[in-house]
């Protein structure tokens, strides 16, 4: 399966077989994102990185990627600072950029940007997130982190309870994770928002349409209830339309350790792509689950490393030479990221 030269711009470019194929090599990587082993592969390669709205995870795991493969980037972030306030159009600014790198990575507030982008130019676009439309790469990361923690392999997750919780409307990273994980069987997805924030119909229909159980509620403590896993989301305001008001929703559909220990079956594992609003007290997954084993919320982004890094490789048809250029790595580095990880870095 070799995906060199594609853009990557939907999860419906992706079947279980094409996802098995990026999580296998995304497992050889783990030892370059563990800092274990480093590899050249990309050396002389450069990504360009065009950013035109706020990201940190995103932003900053492609670019480490990039460089874990031995590759270099360059990167615009916002419009202000870009052509594209002068007017230059989307067609333009592709292909200008193509002639400076070997792939690129766009975000833009706009559902669709992101392939008008890839239509412009042959050189590897992928879709770091356009508008309220889809978030691939996130998507992949979730299912791969989900399939991890669940020690299943992509096509044996059948039968699994996935409750997502929040705005699943707006935001992006529900509708990209609920299709891929359409690939798998007779999912039970329980969509747990208010009904203004609830996944869109046609969505559901689709899910639906796929042999999957869509069940919808606002019951929060209810439909956490026999969740294999659990995917809490942002309210995304930055999105919502302007005379929309949702007074106290943040707190209604913000789970604690409190509510995990009453409600959840042990194991459930919480997950969520981040960031949590942490403006509100308690945000989505609230502080005093930070030492919960079932809290895999840092460990799904560290595994936004080895799956980048794994979509780079494949995407400009490197996939197979990786080790050839390794050597084991040096320098410091700790057992564990985070001061409350409860597991070793990328278990
Ligand atoms: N970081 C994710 C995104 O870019 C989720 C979020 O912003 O809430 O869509």
């Amino acid at each position: 399966m070799d995906f060199a030269g594609e853009h990557v711009i939907s999860v419906d470019q992706f079947d279980v077989v094409k996802v098995e194929r990026l999580f296998a090599v995304a497992d050889g990587m783990l030892p370059y994102a563990r800092r274990q082993r480093v590899t050249r592969v990309l050396e002389g390669a450069i990504c360009g990185i065009l950013f035109f709205e706020p990201s940190t995870r995103s932003r900053l795991s492609f670019g480490a990627a990039f460089h874990r493969l031995g590759g270099q980037i360059v990167e615009t972030t916002g419009f202000a600072f870009s052509s594209m306030a002068k007017g230059e159009s989307i067609y333009d600014t592709s292909r200008v950029v193509s002639g400076y790198v070997d792939a690129m990575v766009v975000r833009h507030p706009e559902a669709g940007a992101v392939g008008e982008f890839a239509a412009a130019t042959r050189v590897p676009v992928i879709n770091g997130g356009d508008g309220p439309g889809e978030h691939p790469t996130q998507a992949l990361v979730d299912f791969y982190t989900l399939c991890r923690e669940l020690g299943k392999r992509p096509g044996s997750l059948g039968g699994a309870t996935v409750a997502v919780v929040g705005d699943l409307k707006y935001g992006r990273t529900a509708h990209s994770l609920t299709k891929l994980l359409a690939l798998e069987h007779q999912i039970r997805f329980v969509c747990i928002a208010p009904p203004e924030l609830q996944l869109p119909e046609p969505l559901v229909a689709a899910l639906r349409e796929r042999g999957h159980r869509v069940e919808q509620t606002e019951e929060l403590a209810d439909g956490l209830r026999n969740a294999d896993v659990v995917y809490a989301t942002r309210i995304q305001q930055e999105r919502l339309p302007a005379g929309l008001t949702l007074d106290g929703v943040q707190d209604r559909f913000a789970i604690d350790a409190a509510l995990y220990d009453r409600v959840c079956r042990p194991g459930t594992v919480l997950m969520h792509p981040l960031p949590r609003d942490s403006r509100n007290n308690p945000s989505e997954l609230s502080n005093d689950l930070n030492r919960h084993p079932a809290l895999a919320i840092f460990r799904q982004t560290d595994y936004g490393i080895p799956v980048r890094m794994a979509l780079f490789a494949l995407v400009l048809g490197v996939a197979d030479q990786v080790d050839a250029t390794a050597r084991d790595a040096s320098w410091y580095r700790p057992e564990r990221f985070g001061v409350d990880d409860t597991k070793p870095m990328l278990p």
